[in-house]
């Protein structure tokens, strides 16, 4: 018995010291050819423009002219002439929410602005469309478009067999049919809720439009949405985004469902972008116990996978800087002076000594923490948790950032370098939007000037990323970021612009998809340029954004999306 485990330590030492054998198989062979070569382009590496790439097993083999990359060309090589089209490393989105994105389009959607016609035509196809007694959810109404007093009848009509709740361009009201209310217990005895209002008719019976917080009567009752459904939500998202040229991003805020739903996707060979997944807190620290850490983030180990990585966590310090006032602001809101010191400058939502908690102790675990900003209040209580985890933790390596940002004070971005602090930007809300005036008004001008930041922040060395927060904006378009970056125009040009003082270039604008965003996912030795060495995500497009008119950025055509050497995305043009 001693005998063979005596032998088998002396193979384990033989092994250690005596040369590897030869026969071993590796999966990297030291010579060889292409499995993908693009050549006749214009490809930007760190060192400047080339002709062609080659690329074996996800790797990028070679950058360089069109001989030194058909040169690795064999019989099972693809080789695909650009034809003069443009590669540029595979974009990173730091700040989605595919979810929502996806759900919001399984639902009944009617356009803003709808008629009483329109708006009643889109229920009864939906009905028709969905089981009987399945809820039909949707949106989104105004009264002004809808024309008449909005009654709980209109809907019965268009939807006898399924309970409706549409909610408004707001958000804060839902207009609901007889049987939703029945299935809520809303009747003409209900009291309205604390902070709600449950309209009536003329007869005292509840209309069907219900305020804030009686809204959430219904809400509580829907139906959350099936693995199937969140699974094809997903998919869909994935799918939109990718043919955008994107080939990694950062879900900012999954929750037990969405990471079931990415390994599933994941097992299934169905995952082809790269996720990271932040996942949500909401009010509760982790604690040392298991009592205050939510489940899912205990089992993230169990959901994660090669294409996604739960390795962050996320949670909101203020709300937005609109007319609510619920954004947290340094200085007061504008037109404020018959309120109370505090109420005028918002509040951040988590106490300061409970967030440097959050952060020290997610620094610890070795999770990375997003904090929504978007007051320069809230941004400076992000950093100062940032700092507290420097302080608690030494330089962890772990890229805390602040999202949005949308006012943020010269002090804190000049210490954010010094800490290690990322701010990840929102370069999809300065163009002319119904939402900028709200807020310009609710802040003032001035504060205005320097709305969003980010060529101070660039300036001052920080690392600057950027996400669209789709769908709070409606587009994730990448390109469309690109440019107005550089223009803080409308896309196209033209028009009213916003926070001039802090355009970029377009070199800096591209950076915060590419490399800045490989660094901010401690990715930055496998992504973020095109070198030999790097896992091959990249995107083939009709134009060089380099080299055209920046108003031209924005309707950029994706013709190939690559992530890790697989054409995930491609355009035949006939
Ligand atoms: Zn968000």
């Amino acid at each position: 018995m001693r005998l063979p485990v005596h032998k088998t330590c002396l193979c384990l030492l033989t092994a250690c010291i005596a040369p590897l054998p030869q026969a071993q198989t590796s999966p990297v062979p030291a010579e060889g050819s292409a499995d993908l070569i693009l050549h006749n382009g214009e490809i930007r590496s760190p060192e400047g423009w080339h002709s062609a790439l080659a690329v074996r097993q996800g790797v990028i083999l070679a950058v360089g002219d069109d001989a030194t990359a058909l040169a690795l060309r064999d019989s099972d090589s693809r080789v695909v002439d650009l034809a003069g089209a443009t590669v540029l490393p595979g974009l990173h989105d730091l700040h989605v929410h595919p979810l929502g994105a996806g759900l919001n389009q399984q639902q009944c959607n009617f356009p803003q602005g709808s008629s009483r016609a329109q708006l009643l035509q889109t229920v009864a196809t939906c009905a028709r469309e969905q089981a009987p007694g399945m809820w039909i959810s949707g949106g989104q109404w105004d009264a002004a478009s809808y024309g008449d007093v909005m009654h709980r009848a209109q809907l019965d009509e268009v939807a006898p067999a399924h309970p409706v709740a549409l909610v408004d361009i707001s958000g804060h009201s839902l207009w609901v049919n007889s049987a939703a209310l029945a299935q809520a217990g809303i009747t003409r005895d209900s009291v309205n809720p604390p902070g709600g209002i449950i309209e009536r008719d003329d007869n005292g019976e509840p209309s069907g439009v219900l305020r804030e917080s009686a809204a959430g009567l219904v809400r509580a009752i829907i139906p959350p949405a099936s693995p199937e459904q969140v699974r094809a939500a997903l998919q869909w998202s994935l799918d939109q985004m990718v043919t955008q040229g994107i080939t990694s991003i950062t879900d900012a805020g999954v929750d037990a469902a969405a990471m079931r739903a990415y390994a599933e996707l994941a097992d299934a060979g169905l995952l082809q972008l790269r996720v990271q997944g932040c996942m949500m807190l909401r009010g509760a620290a982790f604690g040392r116990s298991e009592n205050g850490t939510p489940a899912f983030v205990i089992q993230r180990n169990q959901y994660a996978r090669e294409r996604f990585r739960p390795d962050c966590v996320k949670l909101a310090l203020d709300g937005v800087p609109t007319d609510g006032h619920t954004a947290a602001m340094v200085e007061p809101y504008a037109h404020t002076d018959h309120l109370p010191a505090d109420a005028a400058k918002g509040l951040v939502m988590v106490p300061q000594a409970a967030l440097n908690d959050i952060v020290i102790d997610a620094d610890q675990r070795g999770l990375t923490v997003k904090m929504h900003a978007a007051g320069d209040g809230a941004v400076r209580a992000g950093l100062d948790a940032i700092a507290a985890a420097r302080a608690a933790n030494g330089y962890s390596g772990l890229p805390h950032n602040v999202a949005h940002n949308s006012f943020v004070q010269m002090d804190d971005i000049r210490r954010a370098r010094s800490i290690a602090a990322t701010f990840e930007m929102s370069p999809y809300i300065w163009f002319p939007n119904p939402i900028i005036a709200d807020i310009s008004n609710a802040v003032g001008a001035e504060r205005m000037q320097r709305w969003i930041p980010v060529k101070d922040a660039i300036d001052a060395g920080a690392l600057v990323v950027a996400g669209s927060d789709w769908p709070v904006v409606p587009s994730f378009n990448p390109w469309v970021a690109i440019e107005t970056l550089v223009t803080r125009q409308v896309p196209g040009g033209g028009g009213e612009s916003l926070g001039d003082a802090e355009r970029i270039s377009v070199e800096d604008a591209i950076a915060l998809f590419t490399v800045n965003a490989a660094r901010q996912l401690g990715r930055r030795h496998e992504l973020g340029s095109i070198e030999p060495g790097m896992l091959a995500d990249l995107v083939v497009i009709d134009r060089n954004p380099y080299s055209i008119p920046v108003t031209d950025i924005h309707a950029t055509q994706v013709r190939m999306t690559i992530i890790e050497g697989e054409v995930v995305h491609e355009v035949t043009t006939e």
